[in-house]
């Protein structure tokens, strides 16, 4: 099971749970993947519809492996099934409004900001709105001083890496560095920014912190 954040582990960031406690965003410790994983599975209601946000962070803990197994409605296949493009939009459009969402975070601010980028944004309309629950998965990797370091955290790591895995050819994937000046048209990956400051409805968002570092 994860730890609670009163746990001696999690002592670490009581200072970022604080933060993020007075935003109206839960936050959750896991020592490592299995925990987060376990976290996940005793959270999530069994025939709950679940989507997830595309995330090497989830990848790499095995949550995709339990939507496979774990008797979820899971949305994502739905969408991957067809290539009508106007079906596959309705699809991701309806996938929005998930019961429960859960995707990853590309940057968190010491004092709670998260930070997400997205090409359509269809991850980001679920975390801002749509999902009933949202449940945000990062290592500790995330973690930033501030925005300006999650902006460079996110445009000169986390992009150059997924454009040259995608490979798209973007100036970040050319030359290691973003020249969002010179980035426009459909190879972008950085479309729309997320940035979640506070959480009106309780209980909606929750951070889950994971002691190791994970995805891009
Ligand atoms: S704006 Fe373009 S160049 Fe900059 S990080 Fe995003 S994809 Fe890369």
């Amino acid at each position: 099971m994860a730890a609670s954040p009163s746990s001696a582990a999690s002592s670490a960031y009581a200072e970022l749970a604080a933060a993020l406690a007075a935003r109206g965003i839960g936050f959750v410790y896991a020592p490592d993947r299995r925990a987060a994983l376990e976290y996940l599975r005793v959270h999530i209601p069994a025939d709950a519809r679940v989507m997830n946000g595309g995330s090497h962070t989830l990848e790499e803990i095995g949550f995709l492996e339990l939507l496979q197994h774990g008797g979820y409605q899971w949305l994502r296949p739905a969408i991957a099934a067809t290539h009508e493009r106007e079906e596959r939009i309705r699809r991701r459009r309806e996938a929005t409004t998930a019961d429960w969402l859960v995707g990853g975070a590309n940057a968190v601010t010491q004092s709670g900001e998260i930070v997400n980028v997205d090409g359509s944004g269809n991850r980001l309309a679920g975390y801002a709105f749509g999902a009933g629950k949202v449940i945000l998965v990062a290592g500790v990797n995330k973690v930033v001083p501030d925005l300006a370091a999650a902006l460079e955290r996110i445009r000169n790591r986390a992009a150059v890496q997924e454009c040259r895995k995608l490979a798209k050819d973007t100036p970040c994937a050319r030359t290691g560095r973003c020249d969002n000046d010179a980035c426009r048209g459909a190879e972008r990956q950085c479309g729309k920014i997320l940035i979640i400051e506070n959480e009106k409805i309780a209980g909606r968002i929750t951070l889950l912190l994971v002691a190791e570092p994970l995805g891009f």
